[in-house]
């Protein structure tokens, strides 16, 4: 991966700013397993980044995959793709700076065509937005006229171009109900679709689209766990296999998992997710647990303060995202009806009982 050219001798702060600032980030890093010391590394980078912040008058917006260093020393909001959709489109900042995957920012700049948005690693996709392209879409439609297409956020503009209706992994449900007919084809995400069917009458037709973080979890794991620790809390995601997601107690998107461990903590819980998660609510719920395992999504993590600081500096041309408009306008389209159908719940809660 390239390196960006930005060394800690371009950074001038006094030792007593670069103090203050490892203090404030280790009162949030510390219970990420961040010591003092590497806090004091990392303070020159989130100090420079949050004074281009203002200079710029740009929003740094992360998802909850990112790093804890991403999410406590420089961003203004961390969420899931529904959170995170919904600030790029309400921020009155003129950049938007997205830590997150290639799709998001897309989408941010579908949300904000007229401010700059830059995505610090190009290259960081995902293999559920790079299963399908919007001429697949097209060839799905001819082979199905007239069925209405809800695409999951996880894709690229050009395909949600191509589609009815956008949806998150917290509104799925909701989106797919509101269409009208017997028949949606839900792209792409084979294990979601999966995950859905049984709660819709619809017949979903799917895409052979995973994620390559949330197809390795296993129900032997879990199970494993849950009889280990009777008082386990699992929240699954839904991009997980049936068979993973039967064990949850919630089934959802990372929203759905922070606001259960908000209305449940403390307690005991296992994040059937990327790492990066875990690691921001062991933050946030110091006094829960977080167990078991998790894998870490090889593209979140292509982003980190330098390639952020980096791109505020002097953002390479790849790094500003920039769309055709004839996309933007029919990504938004289907963007705004996803938004005006709903904010979405979880699919599954306590195995039905809660
Ligand atoms: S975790 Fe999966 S869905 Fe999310 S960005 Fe990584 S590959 Fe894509």
């Amino acid at each position: 991966m390239q390196q960006p050219a930005v060394e800690f001798s371009d950074l001038d702060f006094s030792p007593g700013q670069i103090r203050r600032e490892a203090e404030r980030l280790y009162e949030h890093l510390r219970h990420a397993e961040f010591s003092l010391a590497e806090c004091e590394l990392i303070a020159p980078l989130t100090l420079e980044i949050n004074r281009l912040k203002e200079e710029k008058r740009a929003v740094i917006l992360a998802h909850s995959y990112q790093t804890p260093d991403i999410i406590y020393g420089i961003a203004d909001y961390s969420g899931d793709s529904l959170g995170l959709s919904r600030h790029a489109a309400e921020s009155e900042a003129e950049v938007i700076v997205f830590c997150g995957v290639r799709f998001m920012a897309e989408t941010a700049k579908v949300l904000s065509p007229h401010k700059t948005v830059l995505h610090p690693a190009p290259d960081a996709g995902c293999s559920l937005a790079d299963s399908i392209t919007a001429g697949e879409v097209r060839r799905l439609k001819a082979e199905h006229p007239g069925v209405p297409v809800v695409c999951y956020i996880n894709t690229s503009a050009e395909v949600k171009a191509e589609s009815d209706a956008c949806c998150t992994s917290a509104n799925a449900l909701e989106v797919i109900e509101a269409m009208e007919g017997d028949e949606v084809i839900f792209i792409p995400d084979q294990l979601m679709a999966q995950n859905l069917q049984p709660y819709t009458k619809k017949r979903l037709i799917t895409w052979q689209g995973t994620c390559i973080v949330h197809e390795n979890f296993m129900a032997e794991t879990v199970d494993y766990f849950k009889r280990r620790f009777p008082d386990l809390k699992v929240l699954v995601h839904t991009e997980c296999d049936a068979a993973v997601v039967a064990h949850a107690d919630l089934a959802g998107s990372t929203g759905n998992m922070v606001e259960y461990v908000r209305s449940h903590h403390p307690g005991r819980f296992m994040l059937v997710t990327e790492c990066g998660l875990a690691d921001r609510l062991r933050v946030e719920f110091p006094e829960s647990e977080f167990i078991g395992s998790c894998v870490l999504c090889p593209y979140m993590k292509r982003i980190n303060l330098r390639n952020v600081l980096q791109c505020m500096k002097e953002p390479r041309p790849e790094q500003i995202v920039e769309l055709p408009e004839e996309v933007i306008r029919r990504a938004r389209r289907a963007i705004d009806r996803m938004l005006e159908i709903g904010r979405g719940r979880p699919l599954k809660v306590d195995n039905g009982k809660g």
